[in-house]
């Protein structure tokens, strides 16, 4: 038994720092530990909550609450539809709901029980000891996080208070993340980026975070520029970025005066990593992480060092995303389940991977469970990469939806999505695979097109991917659309692409 958030039981020294920050509203470890307390003090007994989890300092209060009290903790999605929320309500049965006072809550959630988790309702005192060690053990669920549902119906990944110990240590020695980090967060906090790292990180650091409600480059903008040391988001927040900065010089500032920026839950475009390292001189560090697995990957981080034509940002390189974490085991393996014969960034394998840093399964899914993981205990993450000679991972794609078998090749949609991005007339693409007679698969592009008026033709994108790539790597058919479809992170759902 340990404590999840040394920062928060002590009392001490760190009471008068700042710890959260959601828009007009703050609060400093010691106020964030007597806000707290009433909440562990109610859900204290309960066996697990459900969070209505809002971009919002409630949100941050209730779930540091109940990890306080040792009670597991369900975020729920404010977004999803009646029927997701029914099945996630349904599949983890939770004995009441946290929300924010005068909370409109749906109907789904009428029939539970609900506490209003007010930050302004403080316990005088010091923080009750018998709260501070947590009151749990490591093995305990402390989260369970459905996961983005991108290829299939969620799945609650019960991830134990070992796991996010884990994985917040050996990202803080990957980045040297310290209790003097500021961290610029604008994404929702239901999923693991957004909770685990966005929150749970600072806090257990000791240092602070600074939500900026809804993401807008004037916001990164404004809070780099004014104290705050790193930046985490997704790709989609990197691409605004990287569209903004020619018209938006503070934008620069506050990028090239950043100590970290990070991107995670989906691949970055090598064109908009570029783009941002040639007008900021700074490289975005990609991570590697899964709900079930929280983080695996990423490039180890340097200080900048001022002498000219040295590169800062270790060694972050676009398309890659690092090696594994300190304490991560990651191997590639054929279809087989043999061990790849090389490491030549050429031959592609199912990443699997075993650690602290794991889940202990999915609630109420043990076949699924049970299929996640191999007699020898590895975790299939179902991503396909190859790995550099240096040991860098470069992912492929899901092999359910991005490895395509085309002409007796095995073809990743993401380097064909890179080359696309680097065509002026190519705002979006996502690729797919689809039956072809002749070639097993035939390669798909859909694209979003940087002026409707004048979508790139066919000929003209194979052409582009062919002289980048290689022949067989050329789309077949295109599809122009109006927007990719795309859930709350960013995330393409390559399922959901029809074309009408
Ligand atoms: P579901 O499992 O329900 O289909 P999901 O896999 O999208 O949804 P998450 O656990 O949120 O749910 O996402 C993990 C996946 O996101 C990884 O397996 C990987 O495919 C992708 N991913 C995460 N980080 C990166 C990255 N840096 N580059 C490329 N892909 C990434
Ligand atoms: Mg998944």
């Amino acid at each position: 038994m340990s404590s999840l958030f040394p920062a928060l039981a002590d009392g001490g020294p760190a009471a008068g720092r700042p710890a959260l920050r959601f828009g007009g509203r703050s609060l400093t470890y010691g106020e964030l530990a007597a806000a707290a307390a009433p909440v562990a003090g109610a859900v204290r007994g309960a066996r697990r909550v459900a969070v209505w989890a809002t971009p919002a300092l409630e949100t941050a209060v209730a779930v540091t609450a109940a990890l306080l009290a040792g009670v597991t903790v369900v975020p729920l999605n404010p977004k999803s539809g009646a029927g997701e929320l029914g099945h996630i309500l349904s599949d983890s049965a939770p004995d009441l709901v946290l929300a924010a006072p005068g909370q409109d809550l749906p109907e789904a959630l009428a029939g539970l029980a609900r506490l209003d988790v007010d930050p302004a309702d403080r316990a005088p005192g010091p923080f009750p000891g018998d709260l501070a060690g947590d009151g749990a053990d490591d093995e305990d669920p402390a989260l369970v996080v459905y996961t983005s549902g991108t290829t299939g119906p969620p799945k609650g990944a019960l991830i134990p208070r070992r796991a996010i110990a884990a994985t917040l240590d050996a990202l803080a020695d990957a980045w040297q993340w310290t209790g003097d980090d500021v961290l610029v967060h604008g994404l929702p906090l239901f999923h693991v980026h957004g909770l685990v790292l966005g929150v749970l990180g600072p806090l257990r650091r000791g240092g602070s975070v600074r939500h900026l409600g809804r993401f807008t480059t004037e916001g990164v903008a404004r809070e780099l520029n004014g104290g705050a040391t790193m930046l985490f988001g997704v790709p989609t927040m990197y691409h605004r970025v990287a569209e903004a900065l020619p018209a938006e010089p503070e934008l620069v500032r506050a990028l090239a005066g950043a100590r970290l920026l990070v991107s995670g839950s989906a691949a970055l475009p090598v064109h908009d990593h570029e783009r941002i390292a040639a007008a900021t001189g700074r490289r975005v560090i990609e991570r590697y992480g899964m709900t079930e697995t929280l983080m695996l990957c990423s490039s180890r981080w340097t200080p900048p060092d001022p002498r000219p034509g040295v590169r800062a940002d270790g060694e972050a390189r676009p398309g890659t995303v690092g090696v594994p974490l300190p304490g991560v085991e990651l191997r590639l393996v054929e279809e087989d389940g043999s061990p790849v014969a090389a490491y030549d960034g050429e031959t592609v394998g199912e990443v699997q991977v075993r650690g602290p840093n794991l889940f202990t399964g999915y609630l109420n899914r043990p076949d699924a469970t049970a299929g996640a993981f191999t007699a020898d205990g590895w975790f299939r993450t179902g991503d396909m990469a190859v790995r550099d000679a240096d040991g860098s991972v470069r992912l492929v794609g899901r092999k359910a939806t991005d490895l395509i078998k085309s002409g007796g090749y095995k073809i990743g949609a993401g380097e064909i999505e890179n080359a696309l991005l680097e065509h002026p007339g190519v705002r979006e693409a996502a690729v797919t695979g689809e039956p072809d007679a002749d070639l097993g698969e035939r390669i798909v592009a859909w694209v979003v097109p940087s002026s409707p008026g004048a979508p790139p033709t066919l000929d003209e994108l194979a052409g582009h991917v062919a002289a980048r790539l290689a022949p067989h790597k050329r789309p077949r058919v295109l599809h122009h659309l109006a927007a990719l479809p795309r859930n709350d992170m960013g995330k393409i759902m390559k399922r959901a692409l029809r074309h009408d």
